[in-house]
């Protein structure tokens, strides 16, 4: 058996919430909770769920942008949580992110080219000469033209600016991608270039991808595998194929029903929840999903229902699939 690019093991993102006169830890927010999935060589895993559910601080935690409460990351069989911060300076290069809003990493007081030659300057990679060979690939890469180098991310569009993240994510030629919302913020048009650059991309360069995204419909097209998450858990995963053919979880199945269908003709019965995501803060007891769930029975308030196998390769956590198994 090929090991995995990435394992991640049981990670936990607690956040401390602070408060009162001494500003002391007064509770946790529970962001991301005992999290298992991997992530193999040039495939992508989209990661699905509501706003506040904890992927992008899953996300941020595989980056080693945040340090995980508890758990292991594995990249390429390593222990990321051995390393020092030495030793994790080749995993840097190798994992990169590209964020829904491309200016939150974009220095706006610099040029484009500074930006996209600035990676190579901290990990000390070439000369002058070699570095603005290499921005001007990188802006070639992605669709720009050369002149883009001397211009600053403001005078850019949105979508431009997405390829301009995209570039600088690039340039150390990583393994693994973290995609975090990288088309939610762009008109649908745009977002489909986006999205077979992106495709494009992983062909060219046997990328792996993690594709955070809110809705199930931006991920269809991009996924091999499909990842739900909830409240800081993984509710679902499967092929991206049985997914969206055979969801086994009801949250999987009423964001599926959210998806529009483009055929006129064809009606498609939604499955609206009731209410917002509770907080991670006080996550319900049982099955966190208990409180919106249309198919809830007595024990999901107080038993908490544990990841379990459905199919080939296909896994969730319901307490209504406990008996069928
Ligand atoms: Fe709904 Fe219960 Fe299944 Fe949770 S365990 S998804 S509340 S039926």
């Amino acid at each position: 058996m090929t090991t995995p690019l990435l394992q991640v093991e049981n990670l936990k993102m607690h956040f401390p919430v602070k408060g009162g006169l001494f500003n002391r830890a007064r509770a946790k927010n529970y962001a991301v909770d005992g999290v298992d999935l991997t992530i193999n060589a040039g495939e992508t895993l989209g990661l699905v769920g509501e706003s506040g559910c904890g992927k992008s601080t899953l996300g941020r935690c595989i980056t080693r942008l945040y340090r995980p409460t508890e758990g292991a990351i594995y990249f390429k069989g390593t222990d990321l949580a051995q390393l020092s911060s030495r030793q994790l300076l080749p995993y840097r290069q190798n994992v990169q992110m590209i964020f829904q809003d491309p200016m939150e990493s974009l220095n706006a007081r610099h040029t484009v080219g500074e930006l996209l030659e600035e990676p190579f300057i901290i990990h000390d990679i070439g000369n002058r000469q070699s570095r603005q060979k290499s921005v001007a690939g990188l802006l070639d890469t992605v669709g720009l033209p050369a002149r883009s180098a001397t211009r600053y991310p403001f005078e850019f569009s949105g979508g431009q600016r997405q390829r301009i993240g995209i570039a600088r994510a690039l340039a150390l030629k990583p393994e693994l991608v973290i995609c975090d919302e990288p088309v939610s913020a762009l008109d649908v048009s745009i977002q489909s270039q986006i999205l077979n650059l992106l495709m494009d991309l992983q062909r060219e360069f046997n990328l792996a991808y993690l594709f955070i995204a809110h809705d199930l419909a931006v991920v269809k097209h991009i996924s091999d595998r499909v990842a739900i998450m909830y409240l800081g858990k993984i509710s679902e995963q499967a092929s991206s194929a049985s997914i969206y053919e055979a969801p086994q979880h009801p949250y999987t199945r009423s964001l599926i029903s959210a998806i529009p269908n483009p055929d006129p003709h064809i009606r498609v019965q939604r499955i609206p929840l009731q209410g917002d995501v509770p907080s991670p803060i006080s996550p319900p007891p049982g099955c966190s999903f208990h409180t919106r769930c249309p198919e809830a029975i007595k024990r999901c308030a107080t038993a908490l229902p544990q990841l379990i196998p459905t199919g080939d390769q296909h896994w969730a956590a319901c307490h209504l699939l406990d008996a069928q198994t």
